[in-house]
């Protein structure tokens, strides 16, 4: 008991501050609006920075607020990893390959990159788990590895390292229902968009409960425990990056910067300037310096563009610049995508970049969105460590995510405002950068409306996210 007083004092105490700037933030905001006629463009920057400041304000005490649980949360984090790990090793290690129930994952993907690849096959571990078979890859014509004599083992460990992938003489049914269960083995329909019931956002129903204590977003820890069982560095790569992490300087505190180009930008997703990623990073190293001394801010640096590096070098001078050069020397070379040289330099970019402790990249990229997963594997909850500089988190033919309704929401006259009562689901379609969010009703007052649901405007606060299982 005489440990619990004190935590509980110190919690006690940062709410009063945190009510303290809360108000001062209020009146700061009345202010603005009772002098708005009288405001130069001057002042109303100035009042922007002061908001900016208030917000990283109040980040820095959510932090110390919830760092008052860490050690509950380690503890809950890792008995949960451990639990599944350990059902999940079952899975993938049985007594004997030829009588163990199989899934092939077929990942003969042509056009996709490492990211990609590592979403299909984490679409299959999940259907894996949920099917209780063990996961088999097979990878014939993929880019890396087409026409080469490089294979996946080579790099990673495969996620069931004694059953290998065997042709077989009959074609595999491919699985499409329990009708199926009873085959020995079976594979998966790998389609992209191919909705199944145990895809993301879901996560198996004997996790959730666990993970709801713990984790601000309970799928993304799904996905990166699953993830850790494809993106995992044969141990000679392991003992090459441990090497070249000292040989670059890669030390904490440092942030992850993923800058897409060339292929990506010129057709799927815009390209964005430097600048739009450095204001972010800029960002989260103000608000780490007011609960720790930041020596000198670092930064990792990705990218499939050489130019990049050498803007960093020139526009931010004052940091800390890490990367792996061996990297962006392969990329540089457009004809070596196909090559062994350009798997190992994207391998070993995602590599450091899932070991920073902030990222700063594009949803929009596969890359980032892998990253931001396994980073969720070294900490109990890295919800919050991320920022991307276009889209939301996305995951390709995924189930809905939901969100439930914490405060009620008042129908507008404007028709622009949705009304909701507390408990009802709704589809969040976006939200902007005022905290404002656009959202249709699928679920009112306990029954299902789906498409029928009405659409409409809302502060984004009042909902939260809702999970769903399998
Ligand atoms: P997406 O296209 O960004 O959504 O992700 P994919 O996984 O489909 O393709 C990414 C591919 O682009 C990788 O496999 C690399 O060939 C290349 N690439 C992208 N970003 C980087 C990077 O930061 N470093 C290196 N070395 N290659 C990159």
């Amino acid at each position: 008991a005489k440990k619990v007083v004190p935590t509980l004092r110190s919690v006690q105490k940062l709410f009063v501050n945190l009510h303290d700037m809360v108000s001062g933030a209020i009146v700061e905001s009345q202010s603005v609006t009772e002098s708005a006629s009288v405001l130069t463009p001057y002042d109303f920057k100035q009042r922007q920075e002061e908001s900016a400041v208030i917000n990283r304000l109040l980040a820095a005490k959510m932090t110390e607020i919830s760092a008052v649980h860490n050690k509950w949360r380690e503890e809950a984090a890792y008995s949960a990893e451990d639990d599944f790990q350990t059902r999940l090793y079952k899975l993938q290690n049985p007594e004997s390959c030829s009588s163990a129930k199989k899934l092939v994952c077929d990942m003969d993907r042509e056009g996709c990159g490492l990211g990609c690849q590592l979403h299909y096959g984490v679409t299959c571990i999940a259907a894996s788990f949920a099917l209780n078979r063990t996961t088999i890859l097979r990878l014939g014509n993929w880019i890396y590895t087409k026409g080469l004599t490089n294979r996946w083992e080579d790099y990673f460990v495969p996620p069931s390292p004694k059953c290998q992938w065997t042709p077989y003489s009959e074609p595999l049914t491919v699985w499409r229902n329990a009708s199926h269960n009873a085959l020995n083995t079976v594979l998966y329909p790998l389609d992209v968009f191919n909705v199944q019931y145990f895809k993301p956002f879901r996560v198996a129903e004997s996790f959730a409960d666990r993970l709801r204590h713990f984790h601000g977003r309970p799928w993304i820890w799904w996905i990166g425990q699953l993830l850790v069982n494809l993106f995992r560095v044969q141990t000679d790569f392991e003992d090459l990056f441990a090497k070249r992490a000292k040989a670059i300087g890669f030390k904490s505190p440092i942030v992850g910067v993923h800058v897409r180009r060339s292929d990506k930008t010129a057709s799927e997703a815009r390209a964005y300037d430097l600048e739009a990623y450095m204001a972010l990073v800029e960002e989260y190293y103000d608000r780490l310096e007011l609960t720790q001394k930041v020596d000198q801010r670092r930064v990792f640096l990705a990218s499939d563009a050489p130019s990049v590096y050498v803007e960093f070098r020139m526009k931010y001078p004052q940091y800390a610049l890490v990367h792996n050069q061996a990297a962006a020397k392969s990329s540089a070379r457009k004809e070596t995508r196909r090559s062994e040289d350009s798997l190992r330099g994207i391998m070993a970019d995602m590599y450091f970049l899932a070991k920073t402790d902030h990222l700063v990249c594009t949803m929009s990229s596969n890359v980032c969105r892998i990253v931001y997963a396994v980073l969720q594997t070294r900490f109990p909850d890295a919800t919050r460590r991320y920022d991307s500089v276009d889209i939301e988190y996305i995951y390709m033919g995924s189930n809905p995510l939901y969100h439930k309704a914490v405060h009620p929401n008042e129908a507008g006259v404007d028709g622009i405002s949705l009304g909701f009562n507390v408990g009802d689901r709704i589809r969040v379609k976006d939200t902007y950068w005022n905290g404002t969010s656009y959202g249709l009703i699928v679920q009112q007052n306990g029954s299902w409306v789906e498409d029928k649901g009405q659409r409409g405007s809302f502060p984004a606060y009042k909902l939260q996210e809702d999970l769903e299982v399998f």
